[in-house]
């Protein structure tokens, strides 16, 4: 039977290659993230301590009491799901409904958030990082970690969708919320500028409302922010501003 085993010489080539692969991935990458790293120099290390604990504190406390009512709305039948198969467009309407249910409960109870005193007492904690990174979307008050959450549950107990489209329903939020607290860009410059793609929105909106406080208070979409008037001016110019930094690596300007 053949068997190959690899001598010294060999395995200290393949050693030699592959750490030359992995620096070069990194290199790359670096340059790749930190070319699309919104707030070059916001990220602070003992901001990010603070938000880990808020985080596991929350994450215990509305972890458990999300879990416990969902399972004693599950146990009662006040969630249920269709499990009968649906057309395309079925789906697509119940998880519609769902995207701009959230958008609009977001929106305006975050909005609510804003003022006083139910900022200091609550959303404030949210507000540590003006610079957010990916542990900022857990660093919220149990109170507010609640609020978000709930929305789903209330959803489903009022109407019951298919189980095909709460499958789609239950990661956006998951997605959605360390996205736009990711303090990196990846859509297209033309983002803004086009009709079809500039009513959802992206990490830049986010972390605007995060640098400034007093704009940009949506969730999913940017519509609320523009029928209401909430949408700060120098967005979509800030934005195309950010897109235009040169890609290559320790070249891009300084934030302005
Ligand atoms: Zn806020």
């Amino acid at each position: 039977m053949f068997k190959h085993t690899f001598s010294d010489a060999q395995l200290l080539h393949w050693y030699v290659v592959g750490f030359i692969a992995v620096g070069l991935a990194a290199g790359i990458l670096s340059g790749f993230f930190k070319a699309r790293k919104i707030q070059p120099r916001g990220f602070k290390w003992k901001t990010f301590g603070q938000e880990a604990l808020v985080a596991a504190i929350t994450l215990t406390i509305s972890g458990t009491a999300i879990g416990w009512t969902q399972k004693w709305l599950l146990a009662h039948g006040i969630i249920a799901f269709r499990h009968n198969a649906a057309p395309w467009w079925a789906i697509a309407l119940e998880y519609t409904a769902y995207f701009l249910g959230f958008d609009t409960w977001f929106y305006s109870l975050h909005r609510w958030m804003h003022n006083e005193p139910i900022y200091r007492w609550v959303h404030k904690l949210h507000h540590r990082s003006t610079a957010p990174n990916l542990l900022t979307t857990l660093s919220v008050h149990p109170l507010e970690s609640v609020i978000n959450g709930g929305f789903i549950v209330i959803f489903v107990s009022l109407f019951h969708v298919h189980q095909a489209a709460y499958v789609l329903m239950a990661p956006t939020s998951m997605i959605m919320g360390p996205y736009v607290h990711s303090g990196y860009e990846f859509f297209p410059r033309w983002w803004n500028r086009s009709w079809a793609t500039k009513w959802f929105i992206t990490a830049a909106f986010h972390d605007q409302h995060h640098k400034y406080f007093t704009a940009n208070f949506g969730g999913y979409t940017t519509i609320w922010d523009r029928i209401c008037g909430t949408m700060r001016p120098r967005f979509e110019a800030d934005f195309e501003k950010l897109k235009s930094r040169p890609v290559r690596p320790g070249k891009q300007p300084a934030e302005a």
